[in-house]
């Protein structure tokens, strides 16, 4: 069905004649054919988010409707590929017309022509269901791929067999009990604004490791779990993604750049393919999505984009995966919304965005989650989703902020301050928490036991030093008692020894569970053994002098398979030179 356009107005175009449109559909504008999705319909006219840049479209050209949701394609070949909002190939679309995407252009968003290998995991004469594998294709090096019952498709299969093959071939037919044979290829469709489907939720219960210590220790995230990362310019948020990237324990990433300013996709563009799996020593592409929108690409994209990559990652973890959703940032996602808001005259809620963007962003994190797949296997799968927001000034109050802080359960609040003063990761120990420390309390218990106890002293320890300073600069250090000088010596080696990570350092930039463990044991057995010291009379100096201490700051460098000993060893030293000085203080 076609339709006549009225109106145009940046990425907004009203157009007439297209009663039996629905919301939702994919429709092409023009002679260009761009494309476009429709927002809202009254009577036969449709208000249409165009995707491509709108200039040269006047009243009277032609809108074809498609009669399909905005929708992606699933199936092998999504891993390594970088993606725009709507899912169009980048690098392929380059290969096809040069450096800017020309207008309308229609390249298919996975590989046509690719041959992959399909092994048959079911036979003929099997009886399968939604969800059920039909066999895998070793998609790269990292990940196999499962080739997945389409979702409302059941019954007997018919034919199956394993070969080479491309993704529109037929590689199953599946008889259901109508009588109805469906032809079962290697790709799948899905729109993108509905969530797929799964059996059960699950509350998440395990934490993700990232290997970053402020986190995992101080404000642990749940595999299934949602955190936000708001980060003013230049504070890190950048170096943090990565590090999620490279280093949390989920199989697949997807991570959504929703266009920061100007030339920054770029470099996330150039930047990423370049990082190295750490586990693999292969190029992280290899278990990688990338969802980029490019300057070049109008705002209306960016709202489509993290649609886009939390359907890419719900069908990973429909394959039993554990998935990672990276998206920054959300603000500009928010913006977009703002943008196209405004333009359909629709009432502005706070600072000009929609009413609905609290509800827009809930539905985004609630796709978020440990599930029980579809599937005879009840195999398990997870989305961890992680929002960067970028507030303008840093000011955390304004709505994006304030709606995001609602919805998520960890709040990693990274802080110009800190970063000015090189404190890398800049994730700030007073203003960040993680709703998930009591639920994965029973985790850290069972695996190791102590480590919360541990954490709670910290986090005491450091929250003090904090309403200690605000009495150092009134009266100065000396006036301290010396139990408070302690406690803000112990809080500094918090912040230097434990807390700074430095994500450039191969000895650094990951530590395991264990490893936080013991140097964090390390850091208050100091504090510890320093207190009961000066209860026996002896000085905070000669206890802050002692070489141990030296070597506690040194302790994060030490790489695994030697700090366990190490750790051991500089506890025995601590502890004897530490006698050492009550002793002598007892002979005085
Ligand atoms: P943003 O994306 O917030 O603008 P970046 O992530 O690019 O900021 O970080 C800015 C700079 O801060 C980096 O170039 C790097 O020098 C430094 N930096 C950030 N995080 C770390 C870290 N964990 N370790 C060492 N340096 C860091």
């Amino acid at each position: 069905m076609s339709g006549t356009i009225t109106k145009v107005s940046g990425p907004l175009v009203v157009a007439t004649g297209l009663a039996d449109a629905n919301v939702s559909d994919v429709v092409r504008v023009g002679s260009q054919r761009l494309i476009g999705e429709i927002l809202q319909m009254k009577g036969d006219s449709a208000s249409i988010q165009v995707y491509e840049e709108t200039s040269g479209l006047g009243p009277g050209a032609a809108v074809e409707t498609t009669g399909t949701p905005l929708s992606v394609e699933l199936g092998p070949g999504l891993l390594t590929n970088i993606y725009d909002g709507i899912q169009r190939p980048l690098t392929e679309i380059r290969d096809a017309t040069g450096d800017t995407i020309a207008r309308g252009v229609e390249v298919p968003s996975l590989n046509r022509k690719k041959i992959w290998e399909f092994t048959a995991a079911v036979k003929a004469g099997d009886v399968v269901k939604s969800g059920d594998v039909l066999g895998t294709v070793q998609e790269t090096a990292a990940i196999l791929h499962k080739i997945m019952v389409p979702v409302g498709v059941s019954g007997v299969v018919q034919s199956i067999s394993g070969g080479k093959y491309t993704v529109d071939e037929t590689v199953a037919v599946v008889k259901d009990d109508k009588g109805n044979e469906h032809q079962v290829t290697m790709m799948q469709r899905w729109p993108v604004r509905v969530a797929r489907p799964y059996k059960h939720k699950y509350m998440p219960s395990r934490p993700m490791n990232s290997g970053q210590r402020v986190i995992d220790t101080l404000f642990p995230i749940a595999k299934g779990g949602t955190a936000a990362v708001p980060g003013p310019f230049g504070s890190g948020k950048t170096v943090v993604q990565h590090q999620l990237a490279k280093w949390s324990d989920v199989d697949i990433v997807v991570y959504i750049g929703c266009g920061e300013r100007g030339n920054e996709m770029t470099d996330v563009l150039m930047e990423f393919p370049e990082l190295k799996d750490p586990r693999s020593g292969e190029s992280l592409m290899q278990r990688t999505v990338l969802i980029a929108n490019t300057s070049d690409m109008p705002v209306a994209a960016r709202e489509a984009s993290i649609y886009t990559g939390i359907t890419i990652a719900e069908y990973f973890r429909d394959m039993g995966y554990d998935v990672a959703v990276l998206a920054d940032s959300t603000s500009r996602w928010a913006e977009a919304l703002r943008e196209m808001s405004g333009r359909l005259e629709e009432m502005p809620g706070e600072e000009g965005y929609p009413a609905y963007l609290a509800s827009r962003l809930a539905q985004y994190y609630e796709r978020a989650g440990v599930v029980e797949c579809l599937g005879t296997d009840s195999r398990q799968g997870s989305i961890t989703a992680i929002g960067a927001v970028s507030p303008p000034g840093g000011d955390t109050s304004e709505p994006v902020s304030q709606s995001t802080m609602r919805i998520v359960k960890v709040f990693w609040g990274l802080d110009s301050s800190l970063a000015y003063a090189r404190h890398f990761p800049a994730i700030n120990w007073l203003t960040s928490y993680s709703l998930y420390v009591d639920t994965l309390k029973d985790w850290y218990d069972s695996q190791f036991p102590g480590f919360m106890a541990l954490r709670d002293k910290a986090m005491a320890i450091l929250q003090e030093e904090e309403s200690l300073n605000e009495i150092v600069k009134l009266v100065g250090r000396d006036s301290l008692s010396a139990a408070d000088q302690m406690t803000l010596e112990t809080a500094k080696m918090l912040r230097e020894d434990f807390l700074q990570q430095n994500a450039f350092m191969d000895e650094d930039a990951y530590s395991s569970y264990d490893k936080q463990f013991r140097l964090l044991g390390l850091i208050l057995r100091y504090d510890e053994l320093c207190r009961e010291a000066m209860n026996k009379g002896a000085g905070l100096d000669g206890l802050f002098a002692i070489p141990a201490r030296e070597r506690i700051g040194r302790a994060k460098m030490i790489l695994p398979g030697k700090y366990e000993s190490e750790y051991a060893e500089i506890e025995e030293q601590m502890q004897q030179q530490i006698r050492k000085l009550t002793a002598g203080g007892e002979d005085q």
